[in-house]
């Protein structure tokens, strides 16, 4: 498929699902969004927290970066999801077979890259990293939101598995 044809076929999703007459696409529409909690996780595609988590529209106010990190941009999205929409719970769902956390390991660079660096160390196991990177976020999301509830979790994108760190 080309970029035309990838397009195409979106678009002819698109139309599908909005002639879904989803209730609560309908209702949150009319009535705001009431998120309960916030996730911060990877841009990977096989991680989707609303799966994951069985959660559906209005359920979680999701931010995805490579690797799960939160500069500037992140950190402001999540002060609006605490103090516009009254989310008290923030998750930092790092994932097995990350490639921002292995190309981290490998020693490439980039703002998101050495910001992962600067969490793990020197650690080169891929999961143990991912686990420390994923606390050390935690870790930062709660000094700058000490009156949130910040929790470190680990997705394994094969078993499907989610676990505390
Ligand atoms: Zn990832």
């Amino acid at each position: 498929m080309n970029n035309k044809e990838i397009l195409s076929d979106l678009l002819q999703r698109s139309r599908a699902y909005a002639k879904l007459k989803i209730r609560r696409r309908i209702d949150t529409a009319l009535h705001g969004q009431h998120p309960k909690a916030a996730v911060v996780c990877c841009s990977d595609s096989r991680v989707i927290p609303e799966e994951i988590f069985a959660r559906s529209i209005g359920d979680i106010f999701v931010i995805r970066t490579a690797g799960n990190t939160a500069g500037v941009s992140e950190v402001e999205s999540l002060s609006y999801a605490h103090h516009h929409l009254g989310i008290e719970l923030f998750i930092v769902l790092g994932h097995t077979h990350c490639g921002a956390v292995d190309s981290t390991i490998h020693g490439e660079h980039c703002s998101i890259f050495d910001a992962i660096a600067s969490h793990i160390g020197e650690e080169k196991d891929p999961k143990k990293a991912t686990m420390e990177n994923a606390r050390q976020v935690a870790k930062e999301l709660s000094s700058r939101f000490p009156e949130v509830d910040v929790v470190p979790l680990l997705y394994d994108i094969e078993t499907g598995e989610v676990s505390r760190l």
